[in-house]
């Protein structure tokens, strides 16, 4: 399936690799042989010019989105003993996160925007809980704001699974400011690209010194000592980013604006279409909500109207993104193959039959991609797929 990022990978992604190559020596790592790389750092020209693209904060390069959430929790302490709550839509990778780090992941529901549903917040707290992950989901902006309060007020530390908002706002902010820490992914299907890649971004600088520390080993890249006798502060692991992705990714940063015109535009022409016909409405989304819009998503009246829908889509050689079709990866109500959701409900019967609010919510939508470069015959063909879902 073609997606934004990987749409627009070419010559400026080859000759920013190359360069790694031609006048950076060949050096893949993104430390030292400074000898040899004429002052090149791919990666860390990638952390800064990402972080002043987002907002200013300070930014983490590393080996994945889930390696980044994972960095975010080990950054704020987070561990065996804690809760951690998350919302039901979202892709495994999020509570993967959470239970690579010990703690106990806690499914919150979702709203009509398809979002955490912050009322659902306050039932999920117990004396553990420690963190709230607020995943903007298909790129619509989750209720930062909201959740924030909520967290404030009850001392608890917030991250944003910013995995599919890169570049997306909520009132004229970048997603990824609104909490603690924030983690992006650059995996091969998201808005932008490095094939495998992930940012950890926040506005506290001591939260990224602790991530960066404990995505290299716990090393502290101390100056006045060589690597191999660096100082460290804890243990850690191995979730660096290469020079050859970080290079690719600076490439893709400066298509980033593009990528969003041409989605947000597209988003409007299939909006255009859906406003023909009663039977079907777009997914409201927040009121100064600007998503990143890599998937155009609406509601049918019900399952089945859905799935017919997405029967006519595929009739004619296209498809759907994740909804209907695919909720297995994205719905929290299936992981019975993850041990501590399944004994936090007293089995997979009990984690199947929770979250009724979210499965109602969720089985009528349908989502289909947004292409970067694509023509209004595609419009035609969403129109047509839905007269023949609807009307005949
Ligand atoms: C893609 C994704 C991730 C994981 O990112 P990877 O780079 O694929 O590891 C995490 N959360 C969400 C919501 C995602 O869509």
């Amino acid at each position: 399936m073609i997606m934004p990022g990987y749409e627009l990978i070419g010559q400026e992604e080859l000759e920013s690799v190359t360069n790694v190559f031609k006048s950076g020596g060949g050096v893949l790592f993104r430390h030292g042989f400074d000898a040899m790389r004429n002052n090149q750092y791919a990666v860390r020209g990638f952390e800064l010019e990402f972080a002043e693209r987002i907002g200013g904060g300070h930014a983490l390069a590393v080996s994945s989105g889930t390696a980044a959430l994972r960095i975010c929790l080990a950054a704020l302490g987070v561990g065996v003993n804690d809760e951690v709550i998350t919302q039901s839509f979202t892709f495994v990778a999020t509570v993967e996160a959470i239970v690579e780090s010990g703690a106990v992941p806690v499914i919150a529901e979702i709203d009509q925007s398809l979002g955490i549903d912050v009322s659902d917040l306050e039932s999920k707290i117990t004396p553990r809980t420690k963190a709230v992950i607020l995943v903007h989901m298909l790129g619509n902006p989750g209720d930062a704001q909201q959740v924030r309060d909520f967290c404030e007020r009850k001392g608890l530390f917030l991250i944003e699974d910013t995995a599919w908002g890169c570049g997306a706002k909520l009132h004229g902010v970048n997603l990824g400011n609104f909490g603690h820490m924030a983690a992006f992914s650059f995996d091969h299907a998201k808005i932008i690209t490095t094939g495998e890649g992930g940012m950890v971004y926040s506005n506290d600088a001591a939260l990224i010194e602790r991530a960066r520390a404990w995505h290299d080993h716990g090393h502290e890249n101390n100056p006045s000592v060589p690597r191999w006798e660096d100082t460290r502060l804890s243990s850690g692991f191995n979730f660096r980013m290469s020079e050859l992705q970080g290079a690719v990714g600076r490439a893709q940063l400066a298509k980033l604006d593009e990528i969003l015109h041409a989605q947000r535009y597209q988003n409007a022409v299939y909006e255009d279409v859906i406003a023909k016909f009663a039977e079907v409405s777009v997914i409201p989304v927040l009121s100064g909500a600007e998503p990143s819009r890599d998937s155009f998503m609406f509601r049918a009246a019900d399952a089945e109207s859905a799935s017919r829908i997405r029967a006519a889509l595929v009739k004619r050689g296209r498809t759907t993104k994740i909804l209907p079709e695919a909720t297995s990866w994205h719905f929290a109500m299936h992981w019975t193959h993850i041990p501590s959701l399944v004994a936090r409900h007293g089995g997979p019967e009990g984690l199947r039959n929770s979250l009724s609010k979210s499965t109602k919510n969720l089985e009528s939508v349908v989502s289909i991609p947004i292409f970067v470069e694509q023509t209004e015959s595609e419009s035609e063909i969403l129109f047509e797929a839905l007269v023949e879902a609807l009307r005949s």
